[in-house]
């Protein structure tokens, strides 16, 4: 069993690297940022609420994410573990996530964090832009109001993991592949212990 948060700035890659590792290690992929968009789409009552924020690019209420991931962890008792792709994205979502994990009986084994320079963040997302259809992806100064509140938000997390000997630091520039290789590995070598819940 492994439960493994995928982690970066936006644009860093989380997204495309998680579709390949949660089919190689039969891992539930959870995007928040997918569900959410699903829920715009259906035009619920969290859609509703949660359009205009991502719309600015800032974040939707801690509350609103946590009972989400709660609601996929509640329907899936039995998964082999869990990809976590763009959550937690702030303090209060990491100590909810551990707290969450610990009712199951089960840890975070690892926070696989991607890193890659600013510049290369705003190419990668003005040219996703073209082509996700993305509100949040076309736009220079949503991107820029983005990468700030990682920052500020999310950046923490670094520490909160680390502190928690589970930080783990890949460089995301390269081909796909060169980058999913390099997770593997890392996945692989991850201690038993810390893979066993
Ligand atoms: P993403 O697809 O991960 O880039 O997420 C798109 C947008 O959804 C973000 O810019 C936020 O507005 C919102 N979002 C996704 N995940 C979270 C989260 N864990 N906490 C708060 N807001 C989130």
């Amino acid at each position: 069993m492994i439960n493994l948060v995928l982690f970066g700035p936006p644009g860093a890659g989380k997204g495309t690297q998680a579709a390949f590792l949660s089919r190689a290690y039969k891992l539930i992929h959870l995007s928040t940022g997918d569900i959410l968009r699903e829920e715009i789409a259906a035009d619920t009552p969290i859609g509703q609420t949660a359009k205009d924020i991502i719309c600015r690019g800032e974040l939707v209420p801690d509350s609103m994410v946590i009972d989400l991931i709660q609601e996929k962890l509640d329907k899936n008792p039995r998964a082999n573990g869990f990809l976590f792709d763009g959550f937690p994205r702030t303090v209060p979502q990491a100590e909810a996530l551990d707290t969450l994990l610990i009712h199951y009986g089960r840890s975070v084994s690892a926070m696989l964090s991607l890193e890659v320079e600013k510049e290369e963040l705003i190419a990668r997302l003005m040219n996703r832009g073209t082509t996700s259809g993305r509100d949040d992806d076309s736009n220079h100064s949503i991107i820029e109001n983005r990468i700030e509140i990682y920052n500020q938000k999310t950046a923490p997390l670094i520490s909160y993991y680390r502190n928690a000997g589970k930080y783990e630091s890949i460089n995301g520039t390269g081909t796909i592949e060169e980058i999913t290789s390099r997770l593997k590995a890392l996945i692989e070598k991850l201690p038993q212990d810390r893979k066993s819940r």
